[in-house]
């Protein structure tokens, strides 16, 4: 196996973390998350738990439609198959996944954003025989059905000619259902957000959820846990917010869900509900303050504002604690790796640490490494690999990648980092999205960055597009204000902090950053509307 990675940084660092798959009480399964969250719902039945549109969800209605739906689901799923879930942030998404969950069987749920062609190939290469649609996704999962063969349909909800899963469930007993799941069983499959490439399918097996409570139970949730609070989630229920969303259920908490982040709505959402707790990627904190309602909006309520998923402008972050308040918690992870670092909301008080992504979670052991795997000095860049105890269990069927991309428990992120003298991370990019150049690289964060350090840039998105020659060229995408500065006060800004060769040679000025439908810059994008355009 080559792992790229020196043994000196892989020595005496890991600990043993044999996984056991210990005798199986009769009947049932490992007592899961799902099985403690349920649990939670039904010793607190008239606690107010989902909140979607204008419906309010008590705990042990919740409980008992779980419930009920597995027993629905009992005779179609299988204990060990992967389910394909095709639906946006609803409670039926919730019930469904914790149904299925509860049967043993793994659930993935493609990211609505993606096309049609490319969720067929999800549910294809998950071999699900079943697909659970609910009535938001009805269209789309109409497109993708007619592209894959052989696999049955269930609707979360009323259906043209289909079954209508929650009419089954309604006449079924809500008498619990213990838990199936055996630990090595897949639980979630996660495909990414695209951004880079063909998405991957990241694996979860039950196993790893309980590594995860572990891990969280010795590293903390530091202030940004939604305990007995009120969580916003306008992020997919597919990524950090759905996550999010589990813990607030099982800790006596409520959950509002929101079908997409739209700024307006979510300020409201903060006020009318007065939430508590919630997560946003950094571009769509920018909306925020970009929008009107911002600061006449009532967001006292707000004690913890966790965001990640992306870099995070330090200029913007500064803006951001000033008008909504200290209640920010950056945390830096990935799906494949877990819980990297924190930038507690203590630490957010200095300015000079919003450049950074804070430190590694006390869980957390990391390496910087150069090209050959070997740790670089202190203080210099280089890729980062890690270890959380909390990695993924491989990318569903590429045991070649998986095997290059997580050795013994070590995790290489594809992300290039420095570590400073007092511990705390730089993110400088992703290796994918480094650009090549006559003369070197340029680090696309960095240069966002230092477009953004003009105080007349909102947003800035970097990118780079290939050359004949085995180079690239380097275009940006930015958001100004009004009066906005010329491209050549830009370029001239880059010129003079960075030097020519991080002087892009297009800077567009464009409404909106495209974003993925995590919330993610969309750069695939960027680069297909410039290649579309007369140069
Ligand atoms: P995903 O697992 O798809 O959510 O993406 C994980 C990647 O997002 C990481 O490898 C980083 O490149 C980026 N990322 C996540 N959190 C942060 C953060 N706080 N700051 C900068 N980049 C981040």
């Amino acid at each position: 196996m080559t792992t790229g990675l020196h043994e000196d940084v892989l020595d005496g660092a890991v600990p043993d973390r044999a996984v056991p798959d210990g005798p199986v009480p009769d009947g049932g399964g490992l007592y899961s998350d799902v099985e403690e969250l349920l649990d939670a719902l039904a010793a607190d039945r008239d606690r107010e738990a989902l909140v979607h549109r204008d419906r309010r969800i008590r705990a042990g209605e919740l409980v008992d439609t779980v419930h009920r739906l597995a027993h629905v689901l009992d005779e179609r799923v299988e204990r060990g198959s992967v389910v394909a879930l095709l639906a946006g942030n609803t409670p039926e998404a919730v019930v469904a996944r914790l149904a299925v969950t509860l049967l043993g069987a793994g659930i993935t749920q493609p990211h609505e954003g993606l096309s049609a062609a490319a969720t067929a190939r999800i549910v294809a290469d998950v071999e699900a025989p079943l697909v659970l649609a609910d009535a938001d996704a009805a269209a789309s999962a109409e497109a993708v059905l007619a592209l894959v063969d052989g696999v049955e349909v269930l609707w979360l909800g009323a259906h043209d000619g289909g079954t209508d899963l929650l009419e089954l469930a309604a006449a079924a007993s809500a008498e619990p259902v213990r838990g199936r799941a055996r630990p090595h069983d897949v639980e979630q499959i996660r495909h990414t957000g695209g951004t880079t490439g063909h998405p991957k399918g990241i694996t979860y097996t039950f196993d790893h959820h309980r590594r995860g409570a572990e891990m969280r139970r010795r590293a903390g949730n530091f202030g940004a846990g939604a305990t007995g609070g009120r969580l916003l989630v306008a992020t997919p229920v597919a990524h950090v917010g759905g996550a999010m969303a589990d813990r607030t259920l099982a800790e006596g908490g409520t959950v509002v869900l929101q079908d997409s982040f739209e700024p307006g709505a979510f300020l409201a959402a903060i006020e009318r509900e007065r939430i508590t707790h919630t997560f946003l990627l950094p571009p769509l904190i920018y909306r925020l303050l970009d929008h009107p309602d911002l600061d006449r909006t009532d967001l006292s309520s707000l004690r913890s504002l966790v965001y990640g998923g992306a870099p995070a402008n330090p200029r913007r972050i500064a803006e951001a604690l000033r008008r909504i308040g200290p209640v920010f918690t950056q945390f830096y992870g990935q799906t494949e790796a877990g819980g990297i670092s924190v930038l507690t909301a203590e630490e957010h008080r200095n300015p000079d640490l919003l450049g950074t992504v804070g430190r590694p979670i006390p869980t957390t052991t990391i390496a910087i490494t150069d090209a050959d795997g070997r740790p670089v000095a202190p203080g210099e860049r280089g890729e980062l690999w890690v270890h959380t105890g909390m990695e993924m269990d491989g990318y569903w069927k590429q045991p070649e990648l998986s095997a290059a991309t997580v050795v013994d428990g070590w995790v290489r992120t594809g992300d290039v980092a420095r570590q400073d003298a007092d511990g705390y991370l730089h993110l400088l990019d992703r290796v994918k999205d480094m650009i090549v150049v006559v003369g070197g690289h340029v680090y696309t964060s960095e240069l966002e960055d230092l477009l953004m350090e003009h105080p007349a840039v909102r947003h800035a998105a970097v990118f780079g597009v290939p050359d004949d020659d085995g180079t690239e060229t380097v275009h940006a995408a930015v958001v100004t204000d009004s009066p906005s500065p010329s491209a050549d006060e830009l370029t001239d800004l880059v010129a003079d902090r960075a030097g020519a060769m991080y002087v892009p040679s297009t800077v567009e000025f464009v409404e909106r950053i495209p974003l993925t439908g995590i919330g993610k810059t969309d750069k695939k994008r960027l680069r297909a509307e410039l290649a579309g355009q007369p140069r």
